[in-house]
């Protein structure tokens, strides 16, 4: 019992996959360009974000 444990757990660092505990769907990795606005000039951040279907749609747009 105590060998599948591991197995699994080597599995999924392996493959540095993410699942999503909410929708259970693999979670992407993608680089996600935020505008910040600093007074009147704007900025942009560039973030590395985990997008699954939770948050595809905002992402996406
Ligand atoms: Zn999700």
């Amino acid at each position: 019992m105590a060998k599948k444990q591991s197995f699994a757990d080597k599995a999924s660092k392996k493959k540095h996959i993410k699942t999503c505990p909410v929708c259970d769907t693999e979670m992407t990795r993608v680089k996600w360009i935020k505008a910040e606005r600093t007074g009147a000039s704007v900025r942009y951040r560039t973030q590395n974000i985990g997008v699954c279907k939770c948050n595809e749609s905002e992402v996406y747009s």
